[in-house]
């Protein structure tokens, strides 16, 4: 371990910790963040993580008037070439982003193989803004809020930055909707919560970077997390009607819940469902692992 790389992470909000990286790789820069690719990453998504990862964040930092005060290590590892088809995860946790990619389709460079790995790209680095607070935050009771809203940031961000077409853009909107439907609206399920998350922003009919500025602008002022019912407060006072004043009980009971939800959260991993407490549950509840399959 001669030439070890380490990367210390910064402490910005004391709720979600992050680690610092041990490695052998040293990392290239692309707009705001540090990248350390697998040496097995296909070149063609190499390629791709660093232009998408430059003009994503370039774009949300300035779309939510909130540049981030640290750099964002994003990792790539390829797991195998054997498994069939092709499979893309990802994760972000406080200020890193990891990218777990396997399966022969990889090696092709095909359309949809670029469709889904900019989506992905977009979607976690959305995460990391939605982390871009000092207290507050991504909590672990309404995924569809952080997940679905991490779906509308990314298309949104990737049309708006010419990262993709807008037939291209449509036709996922088309296609999370639809999946939204044939799950009858649930958000609570695991495919809900990306999909009928999006289709509730979406319906919102409102421009999604204002709406998680004000969000985020909300959690911080408040310490709360990000919420249905903030979703919906803020959303009635920008059409001009007062959200109705919260009670002195209310307000007790919210912080009851919220110190609670902040002590214990349940999330997704590949190796089935982990729980996570103390102050690392904020942070996990972001960690909400993804997989695509092509044919
Ligand atoms: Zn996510």
């Amino acid at each position: 371990m001669g030439s070890e790389t380490v990367i210390a992470p910064h402490d910005r909000n004391p709720g979600q910790p992050s680690d610092a990286y041990f490695g052998p790789a040293h990392p290239a820069r692309a707009g705001v963040a540090n990248l350390i690719i697998d040496p097995k990453t296909p070149e063609w998504m190499s390629q791709m993580l660093r232009q998408t990862t430059g003009a994503i964040t370039d774009y949300y930092a300035q779309a939510f008037e909130r540049p981030l005060p640290y750099r964002p290590l994003v990792m790539v590892s390829v797991s195998d070439f054997d498994s069939p088809g092709l499979s893309m995860k990802g994760g972000a946790v406080g200020q890193q982003v990891v990218y777990r990619v396997g399966g022969p389709a990889l090696l092709r460079d095909s359309p949809q193989a670029q469709a889904l790995f900019k989506e992905l790209i977009a979607h976690e680095l959305a995460h990391v803004w939605q982390n871009n607070v000092r207290r507050g935050g991504i909590g672990g009771d309404e995924p569809w809020v952080h997940e679905g809203g991490a779906e509308a940031i990314a298309l949104a961000g990737l049309l708006r930055t010419g990262l993709i077409s807008l037939a291209d853009a449509e036709a996922y909107s088309t296609k999370l909707i639809r999946e939204c439907e044939a799950l009858k609206g649930a958000v609570d399920t695991y495919r809900g919560t990306y999909a009928c998350g999006f289709k509730r922003f979406t319906d919102k009919k409102t421009d999604i970077f204002r709406l998680w500025k004000a969000m985020m602008d909300a959690s911080e002022a408040k310490g709360e997390v990000y919420s249905g019912s903030m979703i919906e407060a803020i959303t009635k006072s920008a059409q001009g009607s007062r959200a109705p004043e919260v009670t002195g009980s209310s307000q007790a009971d919210r912080r009851q819940r919220t110190k609670h939800h902040r002590r214990s959260a349940t999330f997704a991993t590949r190796s089935g469902t982990m729980t996570a407490s103390g102050p690392i549950a904020n942070a996990a509840a972001a960690l909400i692992e993804r997989r695509s399959a092509l044919r």
